[in-house]
């Protein structure tokens, strides 16, 4: 019933539901961007818009301001194998995302990160716990 109250809502308010969406994608990574580790400020397109990329959770990642400039519309990939911060372990996180496997993509990024604001840890838990309920 609530569920199903906050569907209706967003159907009426866009804004409000890409904002909640926004939100969650930073929540997933306890507010870090998916390359470098550091405070995510922004919503990275991993293949560019300028390249037909889409507005959806598997293209769009959690990015700091510094990367999200850098990068700019070059493709994800090709871009961060260059960087000095390139790991591994958040290259295959990041595939893992693209491919919609945002919990796979959550233990890696852990992997990679093992320290974690204990605000953010929850936001993040509590991120898992809905991505859960809309797979059942
Ligand atoms: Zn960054």
């Amino acid at each position: 019933m609530q569920n199903r109250d906050a569907v209706f809502l967003e159907d009426l308010c866009p804004k409000l539901s890409d904002r909640r969406w926004r939100k969650s994608i930073h929540n997933f990574t306890g507010n870090s961007c998916i390359y470098c580790g550091n405070n995510s400020e922004s919503i990275d397109h991993v293949i560019p818009r300028s390249k037909g990329g889409l507005s959806i959770t598997e293209n769009c990642v959690p990015a700091c301001l510094s990367c999200n400039g850098d990068k700019s519309d070059v493709e994800a990939f090709y871009w961060y194998r260059r960087q000095r911060f390139y790991d591994p372990r958040r290259a295959m996180a990041i595939r893992a995302w693209r491919d919609g496997d945002i919990r796979l993509a959550i233990r890696l990024l852990q992997w990679a990160a093992p320290k974690e604001d204990k605000k953010y840890r929850n936001l993040r838990r509590k991120a898992e716990r809905d991505l859960d309920l809309n797979a059942a």
